[in-house]
């Protein structure tokens, strides 16, 4: 038996104590910087001649770590284990898959600072987003593992006189995990472990920015004792192995968090049957967003205010929940949008290895190019109220900017820019916020700030994202109390850290004995 699950606490930085350890973790992990990854294919270390150099987007001379980069040779050969080890894994009993999840989440739990001062310094993140990263990564490594405990007989169905009915999931087979940058531990390890609880095996492509956090994760997989061929390491070039991997006829299911670009991409190759394939490939997709923070005309203005420049600018924006627009009633914009600027103007930008930063750089320079460039787009299509400026002396550092009064029609209003933008509008009735709310081709997240009920219960019914939140930030989402994922062009609904999301990685299976 284990516990009911409960979400892993967050670190408070105000005791001095946890900041204190905070800084010790930082000491040792700058200590071990600048060194090398191999690949893992079938439990062995493998050194490829490539690698992936990995550096602190903050400090853009500071390298992380080296990984190797794998080829298309060396991908094969991963399949291969993959495909091996599966029949061997498959018939482990699911309690046994389930507790090596949990002891996974004890030795990460265990060196939670030290995986978070990873976070710091290869990702960029600030502190708190450092450690709330890392206590979602221990959740879907704790939900998940509960989750396949309560499925591991199926479910009930009727049988008849004279016949014994049962309804059971079993696993699909080679998995394709392909994770972000943006929650290079959380995302990454919880895309990889729903896979492997449920059965199958996978492999690992992390993204190219943050590979070095996800070498250490793959380490405590070894460590809590996964056998070989089960999770293979495979870091890489989209284009040289992504492609070669999402083709292969023993693919079973591709696992992809990302851009639309590239998710729409997967989706389409991955539905080509190749000879030798026997399947229709299954593709979970979590895309993009173009999120919305929309204020009512009776609402609390400084919750208003925070709502937005908070779900805006966490993580310099690049989360796909990100808030980056907010959609405001015109009778309360011009007091909406005065608190937002000052709250903006008060946030500390710098160095995530201070604790007072609340926001870091953005990932690289084709981020920050991007983003610059959004920038550039805004100020023609509206006012630029504040930030606007970009600082590559040391890293890739962009204020946090809002352009105001831009029509809902505008690039900034309808284009995922993924970084710290966001664009301010204003609606006539409350008809018309939602209109605007619901006028992009994606579907992720929202927040509704309001004090009336009338007006929650119809946003509730006509705001159509994949997570509503009502007078709140829409970010954040906790792993087992908010499943996250989003409708239209934000992805295939596939709620991570959610009561469905394992039988994704599975298919049901009927059997009925007569008896
Ligand atoms: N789950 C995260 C949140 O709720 C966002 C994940 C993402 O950006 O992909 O903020």
């Amino acid at each position: 038996m284990v516990t009911a699950y409960r979400h892993e606490p967050l670190t408070d930085f105000t005791v001095d104590e946890n900041k204190l350890a905070f800084m010790e973790a930082l000491k040792q992990v700058n200590s071990q910087l600048g060194k090398k990854y191999p690949l893992i294919i079938n439990g062995e270390r493998v050194t490829s001649g490539a690698v992936i150099a990995s550096y602190n987007p903050a400090r853009k001379t500071e390298l992380i770590g080296t990984v190797s980069a794998a080829n298309k040779e060396l991908a094969e050969e991963a399949m291969q284990a993959a495909y091996s080890a599966f029949s061997v894994w498959k018939k482990w009993p699911p309690e046994a898959r389930a507790h090596l999840l949990l002891k996974a989440a004890a030795i990460i739990r265990k060196r939670k600072h030290e995986f978070s001062a990873y976070l710091v310094k290869e990702a960029g993140k600030p502190w708190k987003e450092a450690d709330a990263d890392t206590a979602e990564a221990i959740d879907f490594l704790e939900y998940y593992a509960r989750q396949m405990l309560d499925l591991k007989d199926g479910v009930p169905v009727n049988s008849r006189d004279g016949e014994n009915n049962r309804y059971t999931y079993i696993p699909l087979g080679v998995g394709v995990i392909i994770s972000p940058f943006n929650f290079p531990l959380a995302i990454m390890a919880g895309t990889t472990v729903a896979a492997i609880v449920a059965g199958n095996t996978v492999l690992l492509k992390p993204s190219n920015n943050t590979p070095v956090v996800a070498a250490k994760f793959v380490e405590v997989m070894e460590e809590a004792g996964l056998p070989k061929g089960v999770l293979n390491f495979i870091p890489g070039s989209g284009a040289k192995i992504g492609d070669y991997l999402i083709d292969h006829p023993k693919t079973r299911f591709v696992s992809f968090t990302g851009s639309r670009e590239v998710g729409c991409r997967i989706y389409d190759r991955a539905a080509k049957v190749h000879p030798g394939q026997v399947w229709l490939k299954r593709v979970i997709a979590e895309m993009g967003g173009k999120d919305t923070v929309v204020v009512d005309e009776d609402a609390d203005l400084d919750l208003a205010a925070a709502s937005i420049v908070y779900s805006g600018f966490g993580f310099s924006g690049q989360k796909c929940s990100a808030g980056s627009r907010a959609v405001v009633h015109e009778k309360i914009y011009e007091q909406v949008l005065e608190k937002a600027i000052a709250l903006t103007k008060a946030l500390t930008v710098g160095n995530p290895e201070e604790a007072e930063t609340y926001m870091g750089p953005v990932i690289d320079q084709a981020a920050f190019n991007k983003i610059m460039s959004y920038i550039d787009i805004g100020k023609k299509e509206g006012r630029l109220v504040t930030g606007g400026e970009g600082d590559l002396e040391q890293g890739f550092f962009i204020q946090p900017t809002i352009i105001a009064d831009v029509d809902e029609k505008a690039r900034i209003m309808q284009e995922e820019i993924f970084g710290p933008v966001i664009a301010f509008c204003k609606a006539e009735s409350f008809d018309h916020l939602l209109q605007i709310a619901n006028n992009t081709e994606y579907g992720l997240t929202g927040a509704f700030i309001s004090k009336s009920r009338e007006h929650i219960e119809r946003a509730q019914q006509e705001f159509h994202v994949g997570n509503l939140y009502i007078n709140r930030t829409c970010t954040g989402a906790i792993v087992g109390y908010q499943p996250f994922g989003g409708f239209q062009m934000s992805g295939t609904d596939s709620k991570a850290g959610g009561p469905d999301y394992l039988l994704l990685h599975m298919q049901a299976k009927t059997i009925s004995e007569a008896l």
